[in-house]
């Protein structure tokens, strides 16, 4: 990207209503069959339009296509058993009702490529295309097969490494992992997370990123936050690792969160998606907040590596609200642009 502070989102968005009900996790579709397909489709373009008249640089899907982050991919997987489930804590956070891996994972065909095609059709902007990562799959499932998180995950980064490279191939520029789970555990995050996650992306030539967070502002996660105390230096324990890692892109939360900024310069000389926007409140920012939260990252940041983002995905939010902050990222990072410009 030649332009400066490109403005991203970190992930999802709302969906219309007429596609699956707002303001919710895991809203059920609304059509069936070919009428969901065409639904998913329209929706794409509805959300591309609002980003692209947001003025948003890199635009994606906004997950239009999937019911959850995680869980719609593993559904196209073999060897995952969704009517067999089992209650396991998730990010050692909230216990949850989850499939159960009972053989050998594989891919038996793409999972996203179709859609990431359709995106490419509608747009000449960089596109970014979110997956999940190896981590925070195998935090999503029961194992009743590897019996082992770390074994897991390498099947997993294999997976996801065949995903990546037709993703590449459809014309995706960034392609991002999705790693809540790296904040919560960090022994296993230098022992193995980082390098299946390396595997994950084996091979790529477009442009590679981790997504990182204090996840979606639903209940759970508010009242995790509530434990974590005045500073939140949980990304102190695995940015050294990932500094030296092949990732190009690191995607962190700042607006609003409790993290200190300068852990920023522990990933010095890595682009940073700085989290300006917090997806865990109504409110929409004003453009004077989300500069005044770049400006404190440039302390951290080379200006040509600082791409102005959100803390994580909106989907849980009412479109209205999604929007004005798409508005506010973009009137907040030209600002920026226009000061270092002078
Ligand atoms: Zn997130």
């Amino acid at each position: 990207m030649n332009k400066l502070l490109p403005t991203s989102t970190a992930g999802s968005l709302p969906k219309p209503s007429w596609l699956a009900q707002p303001e919710k996790l895991w809203s059920p579709w609304k059509l069936e069959g070919d009428e969901l397909i065409e639904g998913k489709h329209d929706a794409l373009r509805v959300i591309l339009a609002d980003q692209l008249q947001a003025g948003i640089d890199i635009v994606s899907d906004g997950e239009q296509t999937r019911q959850h982050f995680v869980t719609t991919f593993i559904e196209h997987l073999e060897g995952v058993d969704f009517e067999k489930r089992e209650t396991v804590r998730i990010r050692d956070r909230y216990d949850a009702s989850v499939p159960t891996v009972v053989g050998a994972v594989s891919r038996p065909r793409s999972v996203f490529v179709e859609d990431a095609k359709f995106l490419r059709l509608q747009t000449s902007q960089p596109i970014k295309w979110a997956l999940p990562g190896p981590m925070t799959m195998i935090d999503t499932l029961y194992d009743a097969h590897y019996k082992s998180r770390e074994k897991l995950a390498w099947e997993f980064a294999k997976i996801l490494n065949e995903e990546a490279r037709e993703l590449e191939a459809a014309g995706v520029d960034i392609i991002q992992f999705d790693e809540p789970a790296f904040n919560v555990f960090f022994d296993e995050v230098n022992d193995w997370g980082v390098a299946t996650l390396e595997k994950a992306i084996e091979g790529l030539k477009c442009e590679t990123a981790v997504h990182i967070c204090y996840g979606y502002g639903i209940k759970a996660n508010t009242d995790w936050k509530a434990t974590l105390g005045g500073e939140w230096r949980q990304y102190e324990r695995t940015f050294p690792k990932l500094q030296k890692s092949n990732i190009d892109l690191i995607s962190l939360e700042c607006h609003n969160s409790h993290v200190p900024m300068d852990l920023i310069e522990l990933i010095r000389g890595k682009k940073v998606m700085v989290g300006a926007i917090d997806v865990a409140s109504n409110t929409i920012e004003t453009a004077d907040e989300v500069a005044d939260t770049l400006r404190k990252a440039l302390k951290f940041v080379d200006a040509d590596k600082l791409y102005p983002s959100t803390n994580c995905g909106m989907a849980p939010l009412a479109r209205s609200v999604a929007t004005g902050k798409l508005h506010a990222l973009s009137a907040g990072a030209a600002i920026v642009r226009q000061e270092l410009s002078a």
